[in-house]
C-alpha cells in the first residue's frame, strides 16, 4: 500500500532545525494523520505521497511549505493595560488573541516593559526551515467516519465523547 489521499498514516519523525537542534520528536507510533486532509504541513504531506510502509526518508522543508515566512508586521506593541492587571506577564508566554479577520491567533510575548508588551503573532516555527527524518510505520484506509470528520480516530487520533 502506498500513501495516497484518504489513507491513515502512522509515522515516526524527528524534526530538526538547520543547526541540528531537535524541535520535535514523535513517540513510538503515536503520530498519525489523514493524508490529503491538510492535517499536517503541506511540504511534509507532499513528501509522504507515494511512500510505502517501512520507508525511511529525510526531507528539508522551506518555511513557505511549513509554518510560513516570518512576518515582522505581526509583532506589535500592546499597552500593559490590555492584560489583566493581576496577571504576571513574562517573555515566552502565549495568549489567544483575535486576529485582524476575527480569527483566533496564538501570540507569543517577546518582551515586557513597564507599560508596553511586545507580542508576536507569528507561529513559533515561522521562518524556520524544517528537517524531518521520517519512518512510515503503517498505512491503512480511513473509515467513512474519519473521512467525514477529516481526521483520524483511535490511538494517536481524535477521541470524541460518545
Ligand atoms: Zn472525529
Amino acid at each position: 500500500m502506498q500513501i495516497a489521499n484518504n489513507h491513515v498514516v502512522i509515522l515516526n519523525y524527528t524534526l530538526k532545525d538547520n543547526d541540528d537542534n531537535i524541535l520535535d520528536k514523535s513517540e513510538d507510533g503515536s503520530f498519525c494523520y489523514l493524508h490529503g486532509a491538510s492535517n499536517i504541513i503541506p511540504g511534509l504531506e507532499n513528501a509522504l505521497s507515494g511512500k510505502a510502509s517501512g520507508d525511511t526518508f529525510s526531507v528539508t522543508i522551506p518555511p513557505e511549505e511549513a509554518y510560513g515566512i516570518h512576518d515582522a508586521a505581526k509583532a506589535q506593541d500592546v499597552p500593559r493595560s490590555m492584560f489583566p492587571p493581576e496577571q504576571e506577564i513574562e517573555a515566552g508566554m502565549q495568549f489567544n488573541a483575535e486576529g485582524p479577520d476575527g480569527q483566533m491567533v496564538v501570540v507569543t510575548v517577546k518582551s515586557v516593559a513597564d507599560d508596553t508588551i511586545v507580542v508576536d503573532g507569528n507561529h513559533p516555527l515561522a521562518g524556520v526551515t524544517l528537517n524531518f527524518e521520517v519512518i512510515v510505520m503503517e498505512i491503512r484506509d480511513a473509515t467513512a467516519e474519519e473521512l467525514e470528520h477529516g481526521h483520524v480516530h483511535g490511538p494517536g487520533g481524535h477521541h470524541h465523547d460518545a
